[in-house]
């Protein structure tokens, strides 16, 4: 395991990632002693008798009651994720997007005010410019990078900053110190989605973040089979996110749940690989000469290599370029990759690779696309755990196509 991943953390300090990825949060003994984690199916719990009642009512014991306040495997999922994060609690989604909105809709009331940078999860940034404005809350959009305008953008009714590191799909970094600082000064929450770099490579809190947003879908759960959402930072904020999502009631289930902590006992592992693979096909595709930009954090070329080796572990597995030529080099490079699956999504075990002027922006005219710099042989690999001889063997024949 690389040292940086047994950097102290507020839990189990003298044991490294890796194993608390395997072990944290779950009892030692569990239902029949069952090595792995029990899926406790069911949507109700029964009570003892009066006295038990009385305990979970009056002295506040932990128990269930209904499936839409909680469930055991959940449970554990959520512990184990603090434990990884470094935060003191956590609360599971059914998806990302549901922890990013139920914890917006939790902070803000109607006058309020909030600060997003420009460079966001589109559906982030929906979000907060369309609805939020049906409530009566406004949010004011920065660029990316913009610090100075980010601290002019507050003002008294601002209740929070939301921002990602690294972003989607340049994988700009984000300072979090310098974001930290201006906070401070104007009294205002921090809100990092931390989705593309993981617990493994990048430590928020230890940053003074307040709540960080994951998406499990990633990373985290690892297999590209499940959706999964979460919020990780003080008990007394994340304890009025888990009320409101009560309410809300999309709970995530059981199953899901076992399959996030099964993905979650590998994913130091299979992030440590990710990080070597992609770097080492970010330096294969900067040398090639049909390629003519490349993007990733931990090359020396990129605009914020610095601040990214300055507060990140490792740079991921995603590694955005664009190649040489035009739309129908780029068609003709993605038609013939044999390896990677053309796809969204990212951090699973398969390799991916999207072209987002012709998926996510293929509703844009190439002007407004242009502008925000989604050329049209502009490509983002989120690779897998393939072998890297492989995966570069496939770009390599897609380029000589
Ligand atoms: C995927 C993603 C989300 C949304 O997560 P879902 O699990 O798909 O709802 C949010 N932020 C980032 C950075 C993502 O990559």
């Amino acid at each position: 395991m690389a040292k940086s991943s047994r950097k102290k953390n507020t839990r189990n300090a003298n044991r490294s990632l890796s194993t608390r990825s395997v072990h944290a949060g779950e009892p030692r003994r569990k239902y029949a002693d069952s090595l792995t984690t029990p899926i406790i199916q069911t949507s109700t719990f029964t009570f003892r008798d009066s006295q038990h009642i009385e305990d979970y009512t009056k002295k506040g014991k932990e128990h269930f009651e209904y499936g839409r306040y909680g469930n055991p495997t959940a449970k554990i999922a959520e512990k184990r994720l603090a434990d990884l994060e470094g935060a003191e609690d956590c609360v599971v989604f059914t998806s990302g997007m549901s922890a990013i909105t139920t914890t917006i809709l939790t902070l803000v009331q109607s006058g309020d005010h909030i600060v997003i940078t420009d460079d966001s999860y589109k559906k982030t940034l929906e979000f907060c410019r369309s609805y939020l404005k049906q409530f009566g809350v406004e949010c004011t959009i920065v660029p990316f990078g913009d610090y100075e305008g980010l601290e002019r953008a507050i003002k008294k009714n601002t209740r929070f900053i939301f921002s990602e590191s690294p972003t989607n799909p340049y994988l700009n970094i984000f300072d979090l110190v310098k974001i930290k600082k201006i906070a401070k000064r104007h009294n205002v929450l921090t809100l990092i989605d931390s989705t593309f770099a993981t617990p493994l490579n990048q430590r928020p809190i230890e940053f003074g973040m307040d709540l960080v947003l994951q998406s499990c879908t990633k990373y985290l759960s690892g297999h590209n089979d499940i959706l999964a959402g979460a919020v990780l930072g003080r008990t007394e904020l994340v304890d009025r996110i888990r009320n409101l999502h009560k309410s809300m009631g999309g709970l995530i289930d059981p199953h899901c749940c076992y399959l996030l902590l099964r993905g979650l006992k590998t994913f130091p592992l299979r992030v440590q690989r990710q990080n070597e693979t992609a770097l080492q096909v970010a330096e294969y595709l900067e040398s090639h000469p049909r390629v003519r930009r490349v993007y990733y954090p931990f090359l020396k070329s990129h605009p914020h290599y610095e601040v990214a080796k300055e507060q990140m572990n490792g740079g991921g597995g995603v590694v955005t370029f664009e190649i040489k030529g035009n739309l129908n080099s780029a068609k003709r490079f993605l038609d013939v990759l044999k390896l990677c699956y053309i796809g969204p999504s990212l951090g699973g075990v398969e390799t991916l690779i999207t072209h987002p002027a012709l998926v996510s922006y293929y509703d844009y005219t190439r002007k407004d696309r242009y502008k925000l710099g989604i050329t049209d042989t502009l490509f983002r690999l989120a690779v897998g755990i393939e072998d890297i001889e492989d995966i570069i063997a496939d770009l390599e024949q897609g380029l000589g196509s």
